[in-house]
This record gives C-alpha cells, structure tokens and sequence, in this order.
C-alpha cells in the first residue's frame, strides 16, 4: 500500500511526522490560516507537496492516484470530503459517522450511481458488515449494536445530574477524541450509529438493537430469522476495523491484538437503560423519520458537546437540548445536500443559543 494523501485539520506537526515517515504525495492543512505560522521542514522530504485550505481535502479524495479513502475527520466537516470520495467512485472506508447520519438517503444513492464501495471502519458496523457474510440479506432479522454503556453505565438519571466534565471524559475501554468520548458517555454515539446501521445496511429502525456489552468484545451481532446470532469478537482496539477496511475481502494477520482463550473470557450483556441514557430514543427517532433529522440531530449534539465540555451546559442538558432543536425544526423528509447544510447551520446556532 501506498500513502497518496494525508490530511489534518490545524494538527500540522503531527502530519509533518507522518509526512516524514510515509512520504505521500500530498499533505492537506485544512486550517489555512497556519501557512504563515507552521514550520514545515520541507527539506526533509522534498516529495510532498503540502496544501493549505478545505478545499484541498476534496481535490485529494477524489484524485486519480487514489483508489482508497479512509474518511476519518471527526464531525459534520468531514461531510465535503467523503462526499467526493464517493462521488468518484473510490473504495471509502467510513469512519466518520456524520456523513451517513447526517446525508444517509443521499450518499447512499450516490455510492450506487458511481459505483464507490463503502466500507464501514466503526468497529460496529464493521462487525455487522462481516456477519452480514454469513446469511443472505433476505433472511436477516435484525442487527444488534453493542455499547459498553460508557462510564456512567448503571447510574440513574438523578445519579448523572452532577457529572463533571472530567468524568464524562474517563472512558473504560476506547481511548478516544474528546467530542466522541462526550457522546459515549450519554450513548449519543449509540444513537448516531443506529442511524449510521439503518442507512448503511438498508434496514428499518425497527430492525436495529441495542445491548450493553462492557468489555467491547463482541463488537455487534446480527440475528437471522431462524434465530441463529452471529457476532464478531476482538479485542478493542480501531486498528482492526481500519485494517479490514484496506484489505477487505481479503484477510491478513496484521497488527492488532488477538483474543487470548487460554485465560478466562467473561462476556456480559444487558438491555440499555432508556431513561437514563434518553440519546437512544433520539436515535430510534431519527432512523424512523430520516430526511432532515440527522443533520439537525448531529449539528445540535456537536454543539451541545462543546458547551458542556466548556462549562456552559450540564451532562443531562446534551440530550434535552437535542431534543428541543430536533422538535423545533423545520422537518422536510426529501432534502438535498445544500438543504441539509443550511439545517446543519440552523441547528448550530439555535443550540448555541438554548438555555436548560
Ligand atoms: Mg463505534
């Protein structure tokens, strides 16, 4: 394999390492405003060209050198980019959920007319993906996503009223970002991957589960109509799904960690608890109703996620003001890109402004 492109947003020293070591073509600094300041040693690698601006992202996602895109910016940013990864038609490996949560109908269609293969990188759906293997699709009955339940699994509403900002941040078993750490903690993750599975997969909002699962083993399973479950199990670790992504359909033995049956494995699964996590609802909400809901669900989240992580809003207000901006939209089921975007920005600037 070889590293056509790489991008970061404002991170440039981190891609300057990574420039170094793989040598791409291109490197794209999304935040144009570092080109005076960053300080790229570009005699140290004289083959990368470096680009400074969005725009860059979406001239490299969809070049002719490039037949793999893995689309991992965080939130709906990333929407541009995998948008023309898939519009020419590349194999894009989705481990940005906002596209589908946010533009599901759409980059569906779209992947159909242009032929682009769309593999899942979120650890869940890419389990589902590979159970999926084993049956025909007719025979399906329902897909079953497993949460770990995040840190405040078993605490109940009253309980989550007072959690702090540090502790919405101590995740059990992923290390990750601070904004989906923010959402494993109230399961909005959950939600938006519920909405990711219904458009990714074709299946309808009542054919989706949830079940808390808190050692992330089992990385989701899918129920047959003959009542036969076939899950996928590793330990928890993205370089997997990433690796699976690149390589599919082949399999190689790669570098992430494998189970290890010669010590004892305990597996525990239990049904989500709704009240206290109200995300999920949302979630089920918006794979039953679609059109404009993603995005006005996505862009209220991201809001609410930075308010709560700068002090402004409390843990349980996350859920209740994405619930008041979901409610309060102007809901339209057939919308076209440009629609969603202006909803997207609605949305943004109705929850900066909401009060609990
Ligand atoms: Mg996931």
């Amino acid at each position: 394999m070889q590293l056509v492109a790489i991008t970061a947003n404002s991170r440039w020293r981190e891609l300057e390492a990574q420039t170094r070591e793989f040598e791409p073509r291109w490197a794209v600094v999304s935040d144009e405003s570092l080109r005076n300041t960053a300080q790229i040693a570009t005699s140290v690698n004289s083959r990368t060209e470096w680009l400074w601006g969005a725009e860059h992202i979406e001239s490299v996602a969809s070049h002719d050198e490039v037949d793999t895109v893995i689309a991992a910016i965080v939130g709906a940013a990333g929407l541009r980019g995998t948008w023309a990864a898939i519009e020419s038609g590349k194999r894009v490996g989705i481990a940005n959920k906002e596209t589908l949560v946010v533009a599901g109908p759409l980059v569906m269609d779209l992947a159909a007319r242009s032929g682009a293969e769309l593999l899942p990188v979120d650890s869940e759906h890419c389990a589902v993906f590979q159970a999926l293997q084993a049956g025909r699709r007719q025979d399906v009955k329902r897909i079953v996503l497993t949460a770990s339940g995040g840190p405040f699994r078993g605490r109940t509403t009253a309980q989550l009223a007072d959690v702090t900002v540090a502790q919405a941040l101590d995740h059990p078993t992923w290390n990750m970002g601070p904004k989906i750490t923010v959402d494993s903690a109230t399961m909005m993750n959950k939600a938006l991957e519920i909405i990711e599975a219904r458009w990714l997969f074709g299946v309808e909002a009542d054919q989706i589960g949830v079940v808390i699962h808190p050692q992330s083993i089992i990385h989701s399973f899918v129920e047959f109509v003959d009542g036969s479950v076939i899950a996928q199990l590793s330990p928890p670790d993205m370089k997997l799904p990433i690796q699976y992504a690149l390589t599919y359909p082949e399999r190689v033995d790669g570098i992430s960690p494998k189970m290890d049956w010669s010590t004892a494995v305990s597996l525990e699964l239990e049904p989500p608890d709704l009240d206290a996590f109200p995300a999920l609802e949302l979630g089920f909400q918006v794979a039953r109703s679609g059109g404009t809901s993603g995005a006005v669900l996505n862009a209220a989240n991201e809001v609410a996620v930075e308010r709560f992580l700068s002090g402004q809003l409390r843990f349980l207000d996350i859920p209740r003001a994405c619930r008041a901006i979901l409610n309060q939209h102007e809901f339209d089921p057939s919308p076209s890109l440009d629609d969603l975007l202006r909803q997207d920005q609605w949305a943004r600037e109705e929850t900066l402004r909401w009060k609990s």
